[in-house]
């Protein structure tokens, strides 16, 4: 089997056609800009967890891409995953000509012919071997896996322990999507700098909220629909949570090293 793919972006924006998956730091950053959630999924070891960003499915495009096709926010913490992109994290080195493969016929690639097969002269190869062989991407690539890692260790954990007791597993091959609630709450118990940053997240995201479903409502596209109401109970949702971590009803339980450690962690939405 071939398992060489050259590669090289134009920048069109093609892919850029919804919006994409984020750390809490970075939605944290753009907590403007983007409504973040939390997705979760079953797998045969237990509840997966990520986090990422979600908009109405009939503007078919991230919310930072710009009219021309480029993103707004390419050197103001463009996400770490877009930085990845056509390569996937989430499989090993010597698996990602499968996932370079199948995106050739995904949506967000038909028409680009970024990616092509084999070799061709002008284009340079992106994995060659079973290794990836660009030495940019391969940087990108490991140095997210290590911010994924460093997710789990702030909070999958924590938080799969939570929701075992709270939902159903969702069927297999569904993601189901919730407000960054448990996350938050999770986050905010290590310390009270820890739980001021996670209130100033709800309230900037409560007042996005809002605007999104005027928008929802506004457009009454049928597609939109469901993720109105969605939008609609992630307010609800961080309506209820504003008021717990506003009156320090969400208790640091942290040692103090742990708390050092995730204050750490959220500092890094502030950088640039
Ligand atoms: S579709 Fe291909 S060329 Fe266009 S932005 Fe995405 S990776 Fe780049
Ligand atoms: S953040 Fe930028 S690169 Fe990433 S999907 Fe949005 S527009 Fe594309």
């Amino acid at each position: 089997m071939n398992t060489t793919v050259s590669f090289h972006c134009t920048a069109c924006g093609k892919c850029c056609n919804s919006p994409p998956a984020m750390t809490v730091p970075e939605l944290l950053h753009h907590e403007d800009l983007f409504v973040g959630a939390l997705g979760v999924r079953c797998d045969p070891a237990g509840l997966s967890l990520a986090t990422m960003a979600l908009d109405f499915p009939s503007l078919e495009a991230c919310p930072a891409r710009l009219p021309d096709g480029l993103c707004g926010i390419h050197t103001n913490r463009k996400p770490a995953m877009c930085g990845t992109v056509p390569l996937d994290p989430h499989h090993a080195d010597d698996r990602q000509h499968v996932v370079l493969f199948s995106r050739t016929t995904g949506a967000g690639y038909v028409g680009a012919e970024c990616i092509v097969p084999g070799r061709r002269e002008g284009l340079p190869v992106l994995v060659a071997d079973g290794e990836v062989a660009d030495p940019g991407y391969r940087t990108q690539l490991h140095g997210h896996r290590g911010a994924l890692d460093r997710e789990t260790q702030e909070w999958g954990g924590a938080v799969s322990a939570l929701l075992r007791g709270q939902m159903a597993p969702p069927a297999a091959g569904d993601v189901v999507t919730l407000p960054l609630v448990p996350v938050l709450a999770v986050l905010a118990a290590r310390s009270d700098a820890a739980r001021r940053r996670c209130l100033r997240y709800v309230r900037r995201q409560r007042v996005l909220l809002d605007r999104k479903v005027d928008e929802g409502l506004a457009r009454k596209h049928p597609r939109d629909k469901p993720v109105t109401k969605e939008f609609r109970a992630y307010a609800a949702a961080y309506e209820r949570l504003e008021a717990a971590l506003a009156r320090g009803g969400v208790a640091a339980t942290a040692t103090a090293a742990e708390a050092l450690r995730t204050e750490t962690y959220l500092d890094a939405a502030e950088a640039a």
